[in-house]
């Protein structure tokens, strides 16, 4: 797939990278550099000038209450940075904590309010006496009218509501919170969830999906069926024993 080139900004790399958050980028990196994708993977820290709007792809992984107050000043200056990008069609892909400092606010363990970007309506509680959303995870989600099962692990107090429009339904585990059954947050530009694990090596079709939704801003013809094929058994295994742990039999 000569000629497709695929910038991603991965932000707060060297705070935000619980349970692994890295191992997204390791796979988008290897599964571009199978197929001959030229792909730049950049890191924007905290105060370090940076020009997200000229990404293709913004992550940003999870992190502790404390990582996040650390940064979030520097996150809230570059508001209108964002919104830059997303008006260009950058892909913006966030974790757990990531994900929570998009909406309105979180409520940290102890009590304390981050203000969030806001972009969405979105707000995040503390779990009430420190309970916390812990363990396996399965969803199930519709990406732009496909059917994806997503697996993986989920270690969040946070207790994320309002959620116009989730990513999925939850099928084993908890997600946005211990009530609703339903997971993270997708509106077609902006994929929000509490899956670690990390998320993309058990989820390939997930991986694939990002890879198109970014390469789209300047290939807007592209689809997923375009991408090489690639050799997935290994990937398939490791679902396979997260879905038995979690007695899910619908497997794809
Ligand atoms: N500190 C947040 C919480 O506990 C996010 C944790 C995470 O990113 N795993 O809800």
């Amino acid at each position: 797939m000569n000629g497709y080139k695929l910038k991603i900004v991965w932000m707060y790399h060297d705070i935000m990278d619980l349970y692994g958050d890295k191992g997204n980028m390791m796979v988008l990196q290897r599964r571009c550099e199978q197929r001959g994708i030229d792909v730049v993977i950049d890191t924007c820290g905290i105060g370090e000038s940076c020009d997200l709007a000229s990404y293709d792809l913004i992550f940003l992984g999870g992190g502790a209450d404390r990582e996040q107050m650390m940064l979030i000043d520097d996150l809230l200056s570059r508001r209108d940075n964002i919104q830059k990008a997303m008006d260009s069609g950058s892909f913006i892909f966030l974790v757990c904590g990531g994900y929570q400092l998009f909406g309105q606010y979180y409520i940290a363990a102890d009590g304390s309010k981050i203000n969030g970007l806001q972009f969405f309506d979105y707000y995040t509680d503390t779990g009430k006496d420190g309970t916390r959303c812990i363990g396996n995870i399965a969803i199930e989600c519709e990406l732009d009218g496909e059917r994806m099962i997503a697996v993986g692990f989920e270690n969040h107090g946070g207790q994320t509501c309002n959620v116009k429009h989730p990513l999925g339904r939850v099928l084993s585990g908890y997600g946005n919170n211990f009530t609703e059954g339903i997971e993270g947050f997708y509106n077609g530009q902006v994929f929000g969830t509490y899956l670690h694990g990390p998320l993309l090596p058990k989820n390939p079709r997930i991986a694939d999906f990002m890879i198109v939704k970014a390469l789209r801003r300047h290939h807007p013809q592209l689809t997923m069926e375009m991408l090489t094929p690639l050799d997935d058994t290994l990937e398939q295994k490791a679902r396979e024993v997260l879905f038995r742990r979690m007695n899910i039999s619908d497997i794809r």
